[in-house]
């Protein structure tokens, strides 16, 4: 009669979080905690990709200034959304897609 042994939860739940779409900056990362905040990366992050920096920029400006409004992700309609650029020559130019369908987007090869 001894009790079972209760699963480790700990040991299977490394997977979470590796669904981040590429084109988000490092300093995004931070609900789980486990980034840890780095000026030197974010820098390194901007260096490395200047002009997704600007396009990111771009959007964040433009949605606080009301001339940007966020869509339903274009594939599955949810509200939770990224914006995302075909083409970081054209800032303005977004799509709107839930992390889940971003994340896929960049998968196939964008
Ligand atoms: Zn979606
Ligand atoms: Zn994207």
């Amino acid at each position: 009669m001894s009790r079972p042994r209760k699963q480790n939860p700990g040991a299977l739940s490394d997977a979470t979080g590796a669904d981040e779409a590429r084109d988000r900056p490092p300093t995004e990362v931070t609900m789980g905690g486990r980034q840890s905040k780095s000026p030197s990366r974010q820098k390194a992050w901007r260096e490395a990709h200047p002009r997704k920096y600007l396009a990111h920029l771009w959007v964040e400006h433009a949605k606080r200034l009301g001339v940007l409004r966020p869509q339903p992700c274009e594939v599955c309609g949810a509200t939770r959304v990224d914006a995302h650029h075909d083409s970081y020559d054209r800032p303005g130019e977004v799509r709107w897609l839930c992390r889940r369908h971003h994340t896929q987007l960049h998968a196939r090869g964008r």
